[in-house]
């Protein structure tokens, strides 16, 4: 028979294996946090023409599959202010087959994957109308517009430098590196004349060492970067010397007759061009953030959709698409090092002075020379510290709380 203290003893006991089991699930929790998601595109090298011609025709029609799910989404909304789902619209995959038989010549989840993005502009598009935002409808994608589809899961097989694209064929990638981590998606981009893949893998983060230093960081007026120790850092250089390629492409192409021989080349070297400003850009980018993110533990920038709001900047055009890219690069790279980004809210950030003190600046105005305690420096440098002083005040306050 059982009394009351075995009962007590029993109750104890599962309530250690309480506490043990909550501790595994927190230990699970830790492990999911700590599987990232990273991308690796490779360089397709010369494909044979069979699969180049195969590469084309399945963007050609991607493309027009696009559009056409597009087109129904369009009328249904504009006529009878419906919405027609991702569902509906693959159900009629099997149809579309059947009337265009060129279409069984793709991997069928490469078809479902087009509808997908269809939907997602169209959430998108819901999204910014919900927000009270400036939302244009979803748009057609001409030839340049539409230039990569995807395998979600399944049709494609990486042995070694052999990519085998399921009713494409085999192609050779120049690897690079070497793909750490499951392969969850396979993309295939084309950029102007050139191919790539890009696969989306989960992988465990890789923590870098601490080194106890802490940074915030300016999106200045002038400088494309500035940091709280001092440092700017432009991106003028690069921008600058792309600047005449891309002014005498156009001219050259303005020259031209439109549509002809002689033409056609010369826009194709404008795209190129661009394509040249945008691998720059995204070099100059990738070895910036790694570098920081590799010297600092926390790294305090500005929320990056208020930073326009917040200060009428006469360069934001210029610097917006790189902003946005650059401080994704610190997001994803700063989660894989197990460093810390804080996100600060940037009102009055190039306002203020470190001693607390409000003083309105005009755009003109270089210097921060602060009336109350005196303190004089770049105005950008000062923003700087004063976003890190935030995000610093900011990771104070969710340790108190025991976040
Ligand atoms: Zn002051």
């Amino acid at each position: 028979m059982r009394n009351f203290g075995t009962i007590e003893i029993e109750a104890q006991r599962s309530l250690h294996l309480l506490y043990a089991s909550n501790h595994i699930i927190n230990c699970v929790i830790k492990m999911a946090k700590a599987i990232i998601q990273k991308a690796f595109k490779f360089r397709i090298c010369e494909p044979s023409k069979i699969v180049l011609t195969r590469l084309e025709q399945t963007l050609y029609l991607c493309r027009q599959l696009y559009n056409a799910s597009l087109q129904e989404r369009r009328d249904a909304y504009q006529i009878n202010r419906i919405s027609i789902d991702y569902q509906a619209q693959q159900n009629q995959l099997p149809k579309i087959k059947t009337t265009n038989p060129e279409y069984k010549n793709i991997h069928s989840q490469v078809l479902q994957n087009v509808l997908k993005r269809c939907e997602r502009a169209f959430d998108g598009f819901f999204r910014r109308i919900k927000a009270k935002q400036t939302a244009g409808f979803p748009r057609f994608k001409g030839a340049n517009r539409y230039d990569s589809f995807c395998y979600p899961q399944t049709g494609f097989s990486l042995t070694g430098d052999k990519l085998t694209l399921s009713k494409i064929g085999k192609v050779k990638i120049k690897l690079s590196r070497s793909v750490i981590g499951k392969i969850k998606t396979c993309t295939i981009k084309k950029e102007i004349d050139k191919w790539f893949v890009i696969f989306t893998v989960e992988t465990s983060a890789e923590p870098l060492p601490k080194t106890d230093k802490s940074i915030g960081i300016d999106a200045g007026i002038e400088n494309f970067i500035t940091l709280s120790n001092g440092t700017q850092i432009d991106n003028w250089k690069y921008y600058e010397s792309s600047q005449k390629e891309l002014r005498r492409a156009q001219r050259s192409v303005s020259r031209k007759k439109k549509g002809g021989q002689n033409g056609k080349k010369a826009v194709l070297h404008l795209r190129k061009i661009h394509q040249q400003i945008k691998n720059r850009r995204s070099d100059f980018q990738h070895k910036l953030s790694t570098h920081l993110v590799k010297e600092f533990d926390l790294i305090a920038i500005e929320k990056l959709v208020l930073l326009g709001l917040s200060r009428g900047i006469l360069s934001k055009q210029v610097h917006d698409v790189s902003w946005g890219s650059f401080f994704n690069m610190l997001r994803y790279k700063a989660e894989n090092a197990d460093k810390q980004l804080i996100e600060i809210n940037p009102a009055y950030t190039s306002q203020t002075c470190l001693c607390g003190n409000r003083e309105k600046k005009s755009l003109s105005q270089r210097q921060h020379n602060c009336s109350v305690c005196g303190y004089s420096n770049h105005r950008d440098i000062v923003a700087s510290e004063i976003i890190l002083s935030l995000g610093l005040s900011e990771l104070a306050q969710t340790k108190a709380v025991g976040l």
